[in-house]
């Protein structure tokens, strides 16, 4: 255990999830002293409160032990592979090209797990010359609408955002086999192939 890198890493984290020594310190049921201490690498997290700490930062205790998190998989940067995080908060879009952790607005995010979509939360596809374009039917309400459409393909991704009140409809070049993604405020994220 090394308490200088064991210390970084409960900065990083506690400062990630926007919380203060303080607040981390009474989870904990100790002073902010204690907290301030580790951070400065000057001591150790007792065994006792490794757990509850793990806890609060939301990471495995062997990564707070080894004082680092995981290296990021080499299989990172295939674009196929893009995933994308809606924030909840405050809206944001991200997308990784590989694993990632994401934050914002203090929290951490999640992948998007894309569903098929059914009835009122298809898209239309259609081509038109050298363009495929997308309209649907689907609702367009500040409480239910689709906030953004993506095309990916191995090389590239193109991200429309979309808005309430306005129609859906939008143009892409046509320029080889893609998956189509697309997000409902409500329904999160679908996809289908593009071809
Ligand atoms: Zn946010
Ligand atoms: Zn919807």
């Amino acid at each position: 255990m090394n308490p200088e890198s064991i210390g970084g890493l409960i900065r990083r984290i506690r400062r990630e999830k926007g919380m203060t020594q303080l607040q981390l310190a009474e989870k904990l049921h100790i002073s902010d002293r204690t907290i301030s201490k580790w951070e400065r690498g000057a001591g150790c997290p007792d065994i006792s409160l490794l757990p509850p700490l793990c806890q609060a930062l939301d990471i495995p205790t062997d990564t707070l032990l080894s004082g680092g998190l995981p290296p990021i998989s080499k299989e990172a940067g295939h674009m196929k592979k893009t995933k994308f995080f809606v924030c909840p908060q405050c809206g944001n879009i991200l997308t990784a090209a590989g694993d990632a952790r994401i934050i914002c607005c203090g929290m951490a995010l999640s992948p998007l797990e894309a569903k098929k979509p059914e009835g009122q939360e298809d898209l239309i596809i259609e081509q038109v010359e050298d363009e495929y374009y997308i309209t649907s039917p689907h609702e367009m309400t500040k409480n239910h609408f689709i906030t953004f459409l993506a095309h990916l393909t191995g090389e590239r991704l193109i991200l429309l955002r979309q808005y309430p009140e306005w129609d859906l409809g939008a143009r892409l070049p046509r320029r080889g086999r893609g998956m189509l993604y697309w997000y409902c405020s409500r329904h999160g994220l679908f996809r289908k192939l593009c071809e």
